[in-house]
């Protein structure tokens, strides 16, 4: 049986729709029947194929389907799996962990030394069937339609970007940089977990719209301001002390160095977005910008299994969070083309892509987002 897929088949820019045989699964793996799946930042690194999946993935491996972010129906198990049935509607925690980890043994799956990313180290889910792990499997509430679904793996981002390791957010300050999906899915997020006051930083405008709608207090462009007016604006939103909670969602050096500077003492940053350099070669303030801060610094490598996911379930079902603003493109899987464009144009003007192998789908998509 054949199936269509997106690869990466030359060593190129680009990608192509394929044929290729419906995957078999090993014994404790399952086959997935994709209705939805989104384009992520990492998607488009492949795409480009930039020094990054060069050295990620290697011309060797191709081809290789992309994609990992989805929702589907799981349509075969393998004999040992045992928790996830044939109709049972799951997405694909996207980190696909080592039992025999210290970290796994320890209860934090999320950042094992072995673990291997779907669509990243493996095929993925750009595709009209996928297989994954039972263990990676997580069961969604059917009420939860496919085009929310799909982007629970970057909202599990957010959301643990938001809580941290204490969920300690509730009535606090929080500055969230960056206007991609992330960012925007965070703003909803702190806004829903009782963060007192939202302040959001970006800079296209398209975008800052959404971060709008989503429930930032107070908007600053980057790009329309220095450094010394943005410490002036958050310090005067704060009291002159700073922001509890600094979220850097960009990797930009302006981004990291401002949200150094503008947490307050014994704040936390967290730490998500992917600096283009590193080891940072700017001029980073280490001893005023952490250890006399008594700062605490909070690395993000995915989701906590299950427990964000759990949580993010949960808010969607009870439609306590309403994404809808941040998803603003869908196609079918065919024109993952047009998908890719609206990801790379330049100023921004999309938030998350939604891809659809099948038709019926993606028109009843359309009829319930209005796209
Ligand atoms: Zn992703």
């Amino acid at each position: 049986m054949k199936m269509k897929a997106v690869r990466k088949v030359k060593p190129a820019f680009g990608a192509e729709l394929c044929e290729i045989d419906i995957p078999k699964i090993p014994d404790d793996w399952v086959l997935v029947k994709v209705k939805a799946t989104s384009i992520c930042g990492t998607d488009v690194h492949i795409y480009k194929w930039d020094e990054w999946s060069q050295k990620r993935i290697g011309e060797k491996r191709l081809p290789q389907t992309l994609g990992h972010e989805v929702a589907g129906e799981v349509v075969e198990v393998g004999k040992n799996v045992k928790r996830i049935k044939v109709g049972d509607y799951v997405s694909a925690e996207t980190h696909i962990y080592d039992p025999k980890d210290l970290t796994s043994l320890l209860g934090i799956f999320h950042v094992g030394e072995n673990m291997k990313i779907l669509g990243v180290d493996c095929d993925g889910a750009f595709a009209e069937y996928f297989a994954i792990p039972e263990i990676v499997c997580w069961k969604n509430d059917k009420e939860i339609p496919p085009e929310f679904a799909t982007v629970q793996e970057p909202l599990g981002n957010a959301t643990y970007a938001v809580l941290g390791e204490d969920g300690d957010v509730c009535g606090k300050t929080m500055l969230i940089t960056g206007d991609g999906p992330i960012s925007l899915f965070a703003i909803g997020v702190a806004k829903v977990a009782g963060v007192a006051k939202i302040i959001h930083f970006g800079k296209y405008d398209f975008n800052m719209e959404i971060g709008k709608k989503m429930g930032a207090d107070f908007q600053v462009w980057t790009n329309k301001t220095t450094r010394e007016e943005r410490i002036r604006i958050v310090k005067e939103l704060t009291d002159g002390n700073g922001v509890d909670i600094a979220l850097e969602m960009t990797g930009s050096e302006d981004s990291i160095l401002d949200c150094f500077q503008l947490v307050r003492r014994g704040g936390r940053v967290t730490a998500f977005g992917i600096a283009s350099v590193s080891p940072l070669p700017f001029g980073f303030d280490y001893n005023n910008g952490i250890v006399f801060k008594g700062c605490q610094i909070h690395g993000i490598n995915g989701r906590k299994i299950f427990d964000t996911w759990y949580r993010v379930r949960n808010l969607l079902s009870s439609k306590k969070l309403d994404i809808s603003p941040v998803i603003t493109h869908l196609f079918s899987l065919e024109e993952f083309e047009k998908g890719f464009n609206a990801m790379l144009e330049r100023p921004r003007k999309s938030a998350k892509v939604v891809l659809f192998p099948d038709k019926e789908e993606l028109k009843k998509a359309k009829e319930r987002l209005k796209l």
